[in-house]
């Protein structure tokens, strides 16, 4: 079956049909670099972890860029508050937001564009936009003349007009319009500059993910995400800018977030009603982070509570421990001599529930529906294990592989999986070189070498070093 996405775009759900076949081309804004991140960036993150997980997990080869918006007003602002530098303020936050990602096992970009890395970069883009009448020089800084881009509103649907009513230009700006926004700022005083052709100054906000994701995407690709609230403006200026450049279209699918919700309000930096991801690790694992996160769809508003996390880390529980009591059972379990009517339920409970996933994922990435489908299994397992007395290996296998799906593409039960193969993988490699060494001391060459030889021919290389012997995984 095809994916099915909401495309903001044309609000509605579309067969996801991307522009190369097997590939995915995909950008999703990145943060402000000011601050830690809280728990409503990583809702945003996470989402679009799972998306990217999902994708591949069907087969595309997927293309991630990031930006980093490295410099920019709120930066300044918080810079001067506090009395540092700017590009280590950002630097800082950048760096804190990259350990919190990978706390939250959100796959990494492929590629992260800074702004302050991509400053001629956006001048030539600025350039473009004035070469063909877009853009004009102010006083103050360089602006994209909006009414000139007939599509104005397409994303948003706001409209030109109602833009204009409840809006003036400021004494001193240097916009005619209202409507207009900055491409180019020129330097105030103190502030961090470049050179450009509009002497020193910095690139508007918008600017940056119009230049940097056609930079490395093309001048079309397949999926620009966000939260809810880059719509508008930013999202509806990304795509005044780009497709004035280029006369075509631009993004094929833009998807966008639902707000993490504190009693009634989005949950923002400045609003003060946030919880950061730092201080949630404390006292709840990163899985319960994203499993309370999945438990919605990642369009609808999420409340953070509480109770909502813990119910969330119980709930988590539950499966684990079914994983557990798989595990348990698998040990004892033998093959299966015979099947009877308790290993055909339970297998078909998970035959069903892998379709069950499999058709809410692609039904516009519906988390929400797909968890109920692990419940189904896990409760079949859990009832099956209290029927027999003998369960059966095949049975139980075909149940975990089902977990090791959602393992895959959710980023849940990454411990058991990995602990369960590489930790006793490991520990067994370590007894066989010990058990090599002691031969070698009693001079049984020929046992010793035995064991190395066929622990190569398994693709484990052994080598005596001074510090004694260590071993490599090598291709065999
Ligand atoms: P910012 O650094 O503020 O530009 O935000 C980075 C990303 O997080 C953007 O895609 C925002 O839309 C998203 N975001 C910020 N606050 C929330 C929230 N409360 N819920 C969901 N997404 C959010
Ligand atoms: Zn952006």
């Amino acid at each position: 079956m095809a994916i099915r996405v909401y495309n903001t775009l044309t609000k509605q759900k579309e067969e996801f049909r991307p522009l190369r076949e097997g590939e995915v081309r995909m950008y999703v804004c990145g943060p402000t670099v000011y601050d830690y991140t809280h728990l409503g960036h990583a809702r945003t993150y996470i989402a679009f972890d799972v998306i990217r997980r999902y994708l591949e997990h069907r087969g595309y080869t997927v293309l991630m860029v990031m930006n980093f918006t490295d410099i920019d007003d709120k930066i300044i602002r918080r810079a001067n508050e506090t009395g540092e530098d700017p590009k280590e303020l950002a630097e800082k936050f950048l760096r804190y937001f990259l350990e919190d990602m990978k706390a939250l096992k959100v796959k990494p970009a492929d590629i992260y564009p800074r702004v302050t890395e991509h400053i001629q970069d956006i001048i030539d883009f600025v350039r473009k936009l004035q070469e063909k009448g877009y853009a004009y020089e102010g006083n103050d800084g360089v602006y994209f003349e909006v009414r000139k881009f007939k599509d104005y509103g397409k994303l948003s649907g706001i409209k030109l007009e109602e833009l204009v009513k409840g809006a003036r230009v400021e004494p001193g700006e240097g916009k005619k319009n209202p409507e207009d926004f900055a491409l180019w700022k020129k330097a105030k005083p103190g502030e961090p500059k470049w050179e450009s052709p509009w002497g020193e100054g910095r690139p508007g906000w918008h600017i940056e993910c119009s230049t940097m994701s056609t930079k490395y995407l093309g001048e079309s690709f397949d999926i620009h995400g966000g939260g809810n609230d880059l719509i508008f403006p930013h999202h509806e200026n990304e795509i005044a800018q780009s497709e004035a450049c280029t006369d075509h279209e631009w993004v094929r699918y833009w998807l966008h977030t639902g707000f993490v919700m504190v009693s009634g309000e989005k949950m923002s930096k400045s609003l003060g009603n946030f919880v950061t991801i730092r201080e949630l690790l404390q006292k709840y694992s990163p899985e319960v982070i994203r499993f309370f996160v999945l438990q919605k769809h990642y369009r609808s508003p999420l409340d953070y509570t509480e109770e909502g996390i813990q119910h969330a880390k119980n709930n988590l529980e539950r499966l684990y421990n079914t994983l557990e009591n798989i595990r348990v059972a698998m040990e004892k379990a033998d093959v299966a001599f015979r099947w009877d009517e308790e290993e055909f339920e339970l297998y078909e409970t998970v035959r069903e529930a892998r379709k069950k996933f499999y058709d809410a994922m692609d039904d516009d990435f519906n988390t929400a529906e797909a968890l109920k489908a692990v419940f189904e299994v896990s409760n079949a397992v859990n009832r099956y294990l209290t029927k027999v007395k003998k369960p059966k290996e095949s049975v139980l296998k075909k149940a975990l592989e089902f977990f090791k799906i959602i393992s895959e593409v959710f980023g849940l039960f990454e411990d058991y999986f990995k602990e369960q193969k590489a930790g006793d993988e490991e520990a067994l490699i370590e007894l066989l070189v010990s058990v090599r060494a002691e031969l070698r001391k009693q001079r049984n060459f020929t046992l010793a070498d035995k064991i190395r030889d066929e622990l190569k021919a398994l693709g484990i290389q052994l080598e005596d070093t001074p510090q004694g012997t260590i071993w490599k995984r090598i291709s065999v």
